[in-house]
C-alpha cells in the first residue's frame, strides 16, 4: 500500500484496531482482512434489517451463514446421560418459521449464563451456521445478543433503542459477528472528528452537489437513525468511489496526452496517396457514420498528441474500413501501423483482406508495384523461421508500412521504423499493458485506436475503457437483409433434422453455414474431463453451469463432422473444419477453402466469433448455444447476413424453458440491438459491479457502485472528475483525492485497468 500523502489528516485512520479495539476484536476482524481504524470504516453494511421485522427463518438454506433476528419462544436445559453433559436448547421464531439454537456443556451451571439470556419473549440476533439434526434447522452455540437482557436499566434502554433503528448487517465470518462488527465499527467511529477523515471529494463540489462530508457518510452507512440515512450515505460513498476513479483514469487520459506523438495529417489533395487509391478502390460507399468518425481520426492523427480512441461498433458496421483507412493515412505520412488481433484466423484474413484491397498498391518496392506501394507484413507465433525473419525485416526496415499479427507484435523482437499508429481489434482479448507495450514500440507515443468486437454500455466503456474518448459506428451499412434468430429445442429430433435442411437449401442456393460447437474433442466421460474447449469464455460458462444437473456431454466439433456426413439431409456436400488446435497452414486451408466455397460447410469452435468475414455465409448453427454468453452469441450471428442474402442463426439447446440459459437465447432471438444485448448480458451475468470486482482484492474497497444501476452517477463523477485533473492535473491541490487515488485504486490499478 501506498504511504498517505503528507499533509493529509490520516493518523487516526492509520491506527491499528490492537491499539483501538484491543487484541481480542482486532485478531477477530485481523482474519476479515480489517486491519486500521480506515478499514474497519469501510468496512460497509451488506444490508440492513429493518427493526421489528423478524427475519424469515423458513428461507434459511443449510450450510449458509446467517444473522437472524427472531424471538425466543422456549428455553430448555436438559442432561444427557449418555454424554455426561448439559444441553441448551432453545427454539426461535419469526412468527412463522422455527430455528433451534443448541448449546452444550460439562454441567447445568455451564449453561446458566444463556438460560438467563434466553428468556423467552425476548428478541435477538443470532449468528452461526445452519445446521439440521433430526429434520430441524439449527445453530450450534450462535453467537447472540438479545435486546433488553443488560442488568442496568440504562443498558436495557438503550438496547431497545438500537432495536428500533435499521440493523446493520456486516461482511461477516465465522470467527466474528454480524453485531460485534457494528460495535466495535461504532466504537472506532465515535472519536473521529472531520480533520481525522480525509474527504477526496472537494469541498466546493460537495457544496454544489449538496453531498455531505466523507465522515458524515460513515456515519450514515454505520449508525443510521432511519432508512434514508444509510440511503444517503451509501449514494454518498457510491459518488466518492466513481469520482476517486474516474479522476484516476482523467489522469491516465492527460498523462498520455502531455506526451508528444508525431502528426501524420492527410496529404494535400490530388497528390498520390494509398488512401485516395484505396478509397477509390472501395466497392462500396461508406456510411454516413464511417465517413463521419472517419474525419474525426483523420483530425486526431493530424494532431500532435497522441490518439487515444476507442471505436465502438454495432456487429457488421464496418469498424475494419474505418481502422484501414486510418492506417494508411499514417502510412501516407510516412509512418507505420499495427493491427493487433486476438486470433491467427483474424490476423490472417485481415492481411489477405488488405492486400487484395489494396492490390498493386501492397507490392510497395517490388518489380511491378505502385510508387508510393507499401507491404503488408503478417506476424503470427507460429510462422515458419524464414517468413518470421522476413517479417521482422520489413518492418525494422520500415519497407512494410502495415504490419498486421497476433500478440506476437508484443515481442521484443519485433522493431518498428517509425510505428505511427497501433490499431486494436477486438480488444476483449487484450489488456491496457498490452496496449502500452505495443504503444512504446516507437521513439515517440504512437497513436491508439482500440476497436471493441461488439457494443458494450456507455457506463462499462467509461470504466472499463475510461482512458480512451470514444466514436461510435451505430448504423450498418444500407440494404443488409437482417438475421433471423431461433431457438431450436436439441431435445425434439424433427428440428434438429429441419435445422439440416435449412442449411442444405442455403448450401443448394450457393450460400455457407457455420456450425459452431463448444469443444474440439468428444468426451465419453461427461464435461468434466478430457476434452478441450476453445477458449476461456467457454470454460467460464461450464463452470457456471456447474450446477449438479445432469446433461448430455458437449458437443464437439470432431463428433459434429462425422455425424454430419452421415445426415441424409447434407449427403454429398462437403464439410470443412476449423479450431484452434490445427496448425496454422490448415487454418488458413479451411478458411479459404470455405471462403471459395469448396467446403461450404464449416464445423469450428468459436474461432469464428471474432471478426470473421465472408460475405457468402447465411447460416449459423451453434450447438449447446447456452454454454455460450449473450455478447459471444451476438458476435458469433455477426458472421451471417454479412452479403446480400438474409442471414439464419439457429440456437440449438437443450436449456430448458425458464431457466437463464434459456433467457440468455430468448434474449438473442428478441433483438439484434447489440448495445440492449449487451446489458442484459451484464444483468443476466451479475458482472454488474465491473470495478467491485476489480478491486476485491482489498479490504478496504467499498464495492458499491454497480456500472448498470448507477450509470447516471458514473457519468456526473466522470465529468466532475475530468474537469478537476483539467485544472489541477498533478492534484497538487487535491491532496486527499491524489492520497485516494494512490491507497485505493494503485494495488490493483493494473488489474482494475486490465480487466474487459
Ligand atoms: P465489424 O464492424 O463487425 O468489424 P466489418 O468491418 O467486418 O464489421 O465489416 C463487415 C462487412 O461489411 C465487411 O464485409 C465489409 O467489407 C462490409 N462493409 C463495410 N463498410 C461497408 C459499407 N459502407 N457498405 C457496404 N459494405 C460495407
Ligand atoms: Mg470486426
Amino acid at each position: 500500500m501506498t504511504a498517505p500523502a503528507a499533509g493529509v489528516g490520516t493518523e487516526a485512520l492509520a491506527r491499528a484496531l490492537t491499539k483501538a479495539l484491543g487484541p481480542r476484536s482486532a485478531n477477530a476482524l485481523a482474519k476479515l482482512g480489517l486491519e486500521t481504524v480506515g478499514d474497519l470504516v469501510d468496512h460497509v453494511p451488506r444490508r440492513y434489517d429493518q427493526p421489528g421485522r423478524l427475519t424469515d427463518l423458513r428461507s434459511l438454506q443449510v450450510g449458509e451463514h446467517v444473522t437472524v433476528l427472531a424471538r425466543v419462544d422456549s428455553a430448555t436445559v436438559t442432561t444427557m446421560r449418555s454424554r455426561h453433559g448439559a444441553m441448551l436448547n432453545a427454539v426461535v421464531t419469526d412468527g412463522a418459521g422455527q430455528l433451534d439454537l443448541t448449546f452444550f456443556a460439562k454441567g447445568k451451571g455451564g449453561l446458566r449464563h444463556h438460560e438467563h439470556q434466553l428468556a423467552a419473549g425476548r428478541t435477538g440476533l443470532f449468528t452461526g451456521t445452519v445446521g439440521v439434526y433430526r429434520g430441524r434447522r439449527q445453530l450450534t452455540h450462535p453467537q447472540y445478543q438479545v435486546f433488553g437482557a443488560g442488568t442496568g436499566v440504562d443498558e436495557a434502554e438503550a438496547a431497545l433503542e438500537d432495536a428500533s433503528k435499521p440493523i446493520p448487517i456486516y461482511p461477516a465470518g465465522a470467527s466474528i459477528a454480524s453485531w460485534q462488527i457494528h460495535k466495535a465499527v461504532r466504537t472506532v467511529l465515535e472519536p473521529l472528528r472531520e480533520a481525522d477523515v480525509p474527504d477526496p471529494l472537494p469541498e466546493e463540489l460537495c457544496a454544489r452537489r449538496g453531498l455531505r462530508t466523507r465522515l458524515e457518510a460513515l456515519r450514515d452507512v454505520h449508525v443510521p437513525a432511519v432508512d434514508a440515512d444509510w440511503r444517503r450515505g451509501r449514494e454518498r460513498l457510491r459518488f466518492e468511489e466513481a469520482f476517486v476513479l474516474q479522476a484516476a483514469l482523467a489522469q491516465r487520459r492527460a498523462a498520455v496526452a502531455r506526451e508528444p506523438a508525431t502528426a501524420r495529417p492527410l496529404p494535400p489533395p490530388g497528390s498520390p496517396s494509398l488512401l485516395a487509391d484505396f478509397d477509390a478502390a472501395l466497392p462500396f460507399e461508406l456510411t454516413g457514420g464511417q465517413r463521419d468518425v472517419g474525419e474525426q481520426l483523420a483530425r486526431d492523427l493530424a494532431a500532435d498528441r497522441p490518439m487515444q480512441r476507442l471505436l465502438q461498433g454495432e456487429v457488421g458496421s464496418g469498424k475494419t474500413v474505418v481502422a484501414l483507412r486510418a492506417m494508411l493515412q499514417v502510412v501516407d505520412a510516412g509512418g507505420q501501423a499495427a493491427l493487433l488481433a486476438p486470433t491467427e484466423v483474424l490476423a490472417a484474413q485481415h492481411a489477405r483482406s488488405l492486400r487484395a484491397l489494396l492490390g498493386p498498391l501492397a507490392e510497395g518496392g517490388l518489380l511491378g508495384g505502385a510508387d508510393h506501394g507499401t507491404r503488408v507484413a503478417l506476424l503470427t507465433g507460429s510462422l515458419g523461421a524464414a517468413a518470421r525473419k522476413q517479417a521482422l525485416l520489413d518492418a525494422a526496415s520500415g519497407a512494410a508500412g502495415i504490419v498486421v499479427g497476433t500478440h506476437a507484435l508484443l515481442g521484443e523482437q519485433v522493431q518498428f521504423a517509425d510505428l505511427g499508429l497501433v490499431v486494436v481489434d477486438e480488444q476483449h482479448r487484450f489488456g491496457v499493458e498490452q496496449r502500452d507495450a505495443l504503444r512504446a514500440k516507437g521513439d515517440r507515443q504512437a497513436h491508439v485506436l482500440v476497436m471493441t468486437a461488439t457494443p458494450i454500455p456507455r457506463t462499462v466503456a467509461m470504466t472499463v475503457f475510461g482512458d480512451l474518448e470514444t466514436a461510435m459506428l451505430t448504423e450498418v451499412p444500407a440494404g443488409r437483409p437482417g438475421i433471423v434468430t431461433h431457438v431450436v429445442p436439441a431435445s425434439k429430433p424433427a428440428w434438429v433434422a429441419r435445422t439440416w435442411q435449412r442449411v442444405r437449401e442455403e448450401v443448394d442456393a450457393g450460400h455457407r453455414a457455420y456450425v459452431v460447437a463448444p469443444r474440439i474433442h468428444p468426451d465419453p466421460e461427461g464435461r468434466q474431463a478430457g476434452g478441450v474447449a476453445e477458449t476461456d469464455d467457454v470454460l467460464e460458462f461450464l463452470d457456471e453451469a456447474g450446477d449438479g444437473v445432469e446433461r448430455a456431454p458437449l458437443r464437439a466439433v470432431l463428433e459434429v463432422v462425422e455425424e454430419l456426413g452421415r445426415t441424409p439431409a447434407l449427403a454429398g456436400v462437403d464439410v470443412g473444419v476449423l479450431h484452434g488446435q490445427l496448425p496454422p497452414a490448415e487454418k488458413d486451408r479451411a478458411m479459404a477453402d470455405f471462403a471459395s466455397g469448396r467446403t461450404p460447410v464449416l464445423v469450428s469452435t468459436t474461432v469464428v466469433e471474432v471478426g470473421v468475414d465472408v460475405a457468402e455465409a447465411t447460416v449459423m448453427v451453434v450447438l449447446d448455444a447456452d454454454r455460450f454468453g449473450i455478447s459471444q452469441l451476438h458476435q458469433l450471428r455477426g458472421r451471417v447476413g454479412r452479403g446480400t442474402a438474409p442471414g439464419l442463426c439457429l440456437l440449438v439447446s437443450d436449456a430448458e424453458p425458464g431457466t437463464p440459459a434459456h433467457e440468455r437465447l430468448d434474449a438473442l432471438a428478441s433483438t439484434s440491438d447489440g448495445f440492449e444485448l449487451a446489458r442484459r448480458d451484464l444483468e443476466l451475468r451479475r458482472e454488474g459491479d465491473v470495478l467491485g470486482a476489480a478491486q476485491s482484492g482489498r479490504a478496504s474497497s467499498l464495492r458499491l457502485l454497480r456500472v448498470l444501476t448507477d450509470a447516471g452517477l458514473i457519468a456526473d463523477a466522470r465529468t466532475e472528475a475530468t474537469a478537476v485533473v483539467e485544472q489541477d492535473p498533478d492534484l497538487a491541490e487535491h491532496p486527499s483525492l491524489a492520497a485516494a487515488i494512490a491507497d485505493r485504486l494503485d494495488p490493483e490499478r493494473e488489474e482494475f485497468l486490465e480487466r474487459a
